[in-house]
């Protein structure tokens, strides 16, 4: 089982579209795939239609031998989800001083090729435990002038994590979201991003696409909702090249 957590500490870059859209696809091909929603806001578990579970992710920290229980089934065979709940808001202030939380929850999970986690946009207690929980991460960057602001910071944090919670901590990749085609910003910044991060960067570049933020309102993945979709070729590439990394990993 391999785990991986989306993960930059801006908000609105594509980090649940990204882990709810490329889970469903890893799920699609075939792999047994566990979404952990680790965002209090709850968005990839509204996205995916279990909004109003009464017990999820949270009450899975504090019991992870009944992770079970609290794990959900979707309409994408395959793909599990840990919902959030709104008791999980609370849970930064348990976790601050206990960052393998979620590694102990992890420990006690199985049955599953792989785990995604969707963590909140913020550096605080909730993506500590994720970083320190996971195999690698996976950044996506909004294509948009400051994509790079802040990702200081989370290297920072990154490799503080490495050099003690959590030392095989890796950066499987940064998938660029958002992208608009026809501006020369966008390539531009393209061009920038894959100067600074290298082969760190996946090629699937994911467009702006309307059908992307359409899905999660009608509480589907892009490949059931629009699997014609430029959104849907774009995370179809993306599950590819992402289990071509983890099998390195
Ligand atoms: P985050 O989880 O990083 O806060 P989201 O995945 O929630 O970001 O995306 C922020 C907003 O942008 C949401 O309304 C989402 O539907 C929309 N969105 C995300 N990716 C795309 C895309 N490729 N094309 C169009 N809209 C997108
Ligand atoms: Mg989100």
């Amino acid at each position: 089982m391999k785990v991986l957590g989306v993960v930059n500490q801006k908000g609105g870059v594509g980090k649940t579209t990204t882990a709810v859209n490329l889970a469903a696809y890893l799920a699609a091909g075939g792999k047994k795939v566990l979404l952990l929603d680790m965002d209090p806001q709850g968005n990839a578990t509204s996205g995916l239609g279990l909004r109003g579970a009464e017990q999820g992710l949270y009450e899975a920290l504090g019991e992870p031998a009944r992770a079970g229980e609290f794990t959900m089934p979707t309409s994408q065979d395959g793909l599990s989800v840990l919902p959030s709940t709104p008791d999980l808001a609370g849970a930064g202030v348990e976790l601050a001083d206990d960052p393998d939380a979620l590694t102990r929850l992890l420990a006690s999970v199985s049955g599953y090729d792989l785990v995604l986690i969707d963590a909140p946009p913020s550096l605080g207690p909730l993506t500590v435990n994720v970083l320190a929980a996971v195999d690698a991460l996976l950044i996506p960057l909004q294509a948009e002038y400051y994509a790079l602001e802040g990702l200081a910071g989370l290297m920072e944090t990154v490799e503080r994590v490495q050099g003690g919670l959590n030392p095989r901590l890796k950066v499987l990749g940064v998938v660029l979201t958002m992208f608009d085609g026809r501006t020369n910003l966008a390539q531009e910044v393209e061009t920038m991003v894959r100067g600074h991060f290298g082969e760190l960067v996946f090629w699937s570049v994911v467009p702006r696409n309307v059908r992307l933020s359409e899905a999660p309102s009608f509480s589907k993945p892009i490949n059931v909702f629009a699997p014609l979709s430029s959104g849907a070729a774009a995370y179809k590439r993306l599950a590819d090249e992402v289990m071509q990394r983890v099998e390195k990993i």
